[in-house]
């Protein structure tokens, strides 16, 4: 009995040692993708796509479907992890981005041939991986972001590095270690999504100059989208948004201000494509206005609340405090001294388009109401406040004429017409979601498909058979 009790507490420990050692800090370097060294990262992604690149393709989909089942399994826990790591967003929107990212993103189907074949041969043009895809990731979406990349890149035949935002680490690398473990517990191999464990702009410089990365994908701020079209390489630049919802007076009022204020409030407007302003023409402001306080969970912030919002949420210089984005409403209310009860979703005023909470990328439920007298000052007003990123902007409107004309002349990857932004990423909406949208190099959305290159092979006066 007693010796029993001894070999217990003995596999007790091992135990203990083998859940410390697979714990997300004290996996040994080189394990599921992460790495102390950027250059060690790089060449161990590099062999693990040699490997990648002679499968089949059914044999990266097997993996592709573990990956799918474990972000399902693990929405939860990635979702909290994200709130907790980043201190934005909220917990139950996280869970349900990170579901879309599993059930939706496109897998090797996106890979398509086109062919010609006639009196001179057969011609095919197929999509072929780029080899090691260089990865920079947002603190907004962190983990969505990479299981996203992750999935695209890896359909497409590629590996991928991650320099992730510092600040969003252990939640990136909770993702990488889940896409590792479906590659080897699908037959492929370890590290086909890396890491380091302190990303820096130093790192990212390394693997930016890499010779062994061909291809950068950044999603992020203008910064980050202009380090990597600096880079010399080819780059995909998802950069920032801010988008207007505008409000005609065709539009189902009491529906818009329902989708504005759904789109706008989700995971604490943090999305790259949530509504960010309003734009209404004065037929209907008011009205709008009155459904969005009276029916959607808004507060009207008043001039001396807006004045203190403006000195919190933005700093002297007018750059985003970041301890203030993609927090709820309730909480930025409490910090200018306003308590309101958790009903509050929203925070709305109206105001000139020049107004700081109005023009300004803020990422939060902050949402200033600009009023026009029609439609032709709403659609400058939109473009305006856009500021040609050419992301998202989103229309409320019955009107076939103007919703045509706003799309013309907003010009952006992203445009929804008569419901919330959401839907664009699949929510309520048809299409594939991605948490990468190349609005500035303008691939749009991407899938597997944005990270290959189309490569040509000809037969010539053979294998027609018609
Ligand atoms: P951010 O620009 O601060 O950081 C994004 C990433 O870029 C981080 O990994 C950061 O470390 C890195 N980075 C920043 N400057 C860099 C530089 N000069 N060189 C190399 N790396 C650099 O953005 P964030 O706050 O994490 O995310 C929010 C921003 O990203 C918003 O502007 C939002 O609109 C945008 N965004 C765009 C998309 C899209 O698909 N287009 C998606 C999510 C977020």
């Amino acid at each position: 009995m007693m010796k029993l009790a001894v070999d217990e507490r003995y596999v007790q420990e091992i135990v203990k040692k083998v859940m410390t050692s697979m714990s997300l800090n004290e996996r040994p370097t080189g394990s599921r993708g992460v790495f102390k060294d950027m250059n060690e990262a790089v060449e161990a992604a590099y062999e693990a796509q040699k490997q990648v690149r002679i499968m089949t393709l059914d044999q990266r989909e097997k993996i592709i479907s573990i990956m799918r089942d474990k972000i399902r399994d693990n929405a939860e826990a990635l979702a909290k992890m994200g709130v907790s790591e980043t201190k934005m967003g909220n917990v139950g929107d996280k869970i349900l981005k990170h579901r879309l990212v599993a059930d939706k993103t496109p897998g090797t189907e996106d890979i398509t041939t086109t062919a010609w074949s006639g009196d001179r041969g057969l011609t095919l043009v197929e999509m072929g991986p780029f080899g090691v895809i260089g990865a920079i990731t947002p603190t907004t979406n962190p983990s969505e972001t990479v299981v996203c990349n992750t999935i695209g890149m890896f359909a497409a035949g590629n590996t991928v590095v991650f320099n992730p935002h510092p600040k969003a680490i252990q939640t990136s690398i909770y993702a990488i270690n889940l896409m590792n473990e479906a590659s080897v517990e699908g037959g492929g191999p370890d590290n086909i999504a890396v890491t380091v464990e302190k990303p820096t702009l130093e790192t990212s410089e390394v693997m930016m100059k890499h010779p062994l990365i061909p291809l950068l994908c950044a999603t992020g701020g203008p910064g980050v989208v202009t380090a990597v079209l600096s880079s010399g390489k080819r780059a995909i630049g998802a950069g920032a948004g801010n988008p207007p919802a505008f409000v005609d007076e065709t539009a189902d009022i009491e529906k818009a201000a329902r989708d504005i204020v759904n789109g706008c409030t989700f995971d604490n407007n943090l999305p790259c494509i949530a509504e960010k302003e309003i734009v209404a023409v004065d037929a209907i402001c008011d009205e709008l206005m009155d459904h969005m306080i009276r029916q959607n969970g808004c507060y009207l912030a008043d001039k001396s609340v807006q004045d203190k919002l403006v000195s919190t949420v933005l700093t002297p210089k007018g750059a985003l405090n970041r301890d203030c984005v993609g927090k709820d409403a309730k909480t930025l209310l409490s910090m200018v001294g306003v308590e309101v009860d958790a009903g509050i979703r929203c925070i709305v005023f109206e105001g000139k388009k020049e107004h700081p909470l109005i023009t300004e990328e803020l990422m939060m439920p902050i949402l200033g109401v600009v009023r026009v007298k029609d439609f032709a000052e709403g659609v400058e007003t939109a473009k305006w406040l856009e500021h040609g990123n050419r992301h998202s902007a989103h229309i409320h409107s019955k009107n076939v004429d103007h919703i045509t004309q706003y799309a013309r002349e907003l010009d952006t990857a992203i445009l929804v017409k008569n419901g919330p932004s959401y839907a664009a990423l699949g929510f309520g909406g048809e299409g594939f979601p991605t948490f990468t949208i190349a609005s500035r190099t303008g691939e749009g959305l991407t899938s597997a498909a944005t990270f290959t290159k189309r490569r040509r092979c000809v037969m010539s006066d053979s294998l027609c058979i018609r």
